[in-house]
């Protein structure tokens, strides 16, 4: 069982990522989602089923009020900014250090994922910009949406296949 986590600012897309990713629906319209504590999802890695445990925050990012135990033992976490709202990219660095404090002592594997790519052309943050954060971190980079579908499957299936990779 592998625990995942999804940060980063309110309004993202997190809780829509994950609705996508587990459900394959996306919910038109829904302001701002009530999140669900976690939601489980069986993935094939190599010839391994592995069953993954993703959590979702439930609004309690608006206040910096994430709990320890929404962290305790992650062993990935898919970072996340919108790509209109340049600062929820500037953000990522609060994000970054929240989950390194929090996980543990095992290692977490950190994604960052670049949400609402459908809306590229009013964009606010480059490709280029978040590909030097990502390196600089050390960090993959993905660019999804949720709405569509780009890149969530993908991205789910990177981090997970790297988590396993970490633990194998
Ligand atoms: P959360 O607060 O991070 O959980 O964000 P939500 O999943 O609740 O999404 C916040 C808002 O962004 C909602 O209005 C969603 O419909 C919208 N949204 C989420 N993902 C996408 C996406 O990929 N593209 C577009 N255009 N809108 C999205
Ligand atoms: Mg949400």
């Amino acid at each position: 069982m592998f625990k995942l986590v999804l940060t980063g600012d309110a309004g993202v897309g997190k809780s829509q990522l994950l609705s996508r990713f587990t459900r394959n629906e996306f919910a038109l319209g829904s302001a701002s989602t009530i999140g669900v504590e976690f939601s489980t999802k069986e993935v094939q890695i190599n010839r391994n089923i592995v069953r993954c445990q993703i959590w979702d925050t439930a609004g309690q990012e608006r206040f910096i009020a994430i709990t320890k135990p929404f962290y305790r033992n992650a062993l990935g976490a898919l970072l996340i900014f919108d790509i209109q709202r340049l600062e929820t990219f500037n953000n990522l660095d609060r994000w970054f250090q929240e989950i390194r404090a929090n996980v543990g002592p095992n290692p977490c594997t950190i994604m960052l994922i670049g949400n609402k790519i459908d809306q590229r052309h009013i964009r606010a943050v480059t490709t280029d910009a978040a590909k030097r954060y990502a390196e600089e971190k050390n960090i993959k980079y993905m660019e999804t949406s949720a709405l569509d579908a780009t890149n969530v499957e993908q991205a789910f299936q990177q981090l997970i296949q790297d988590v396993h990779e970490e633990y194998t």
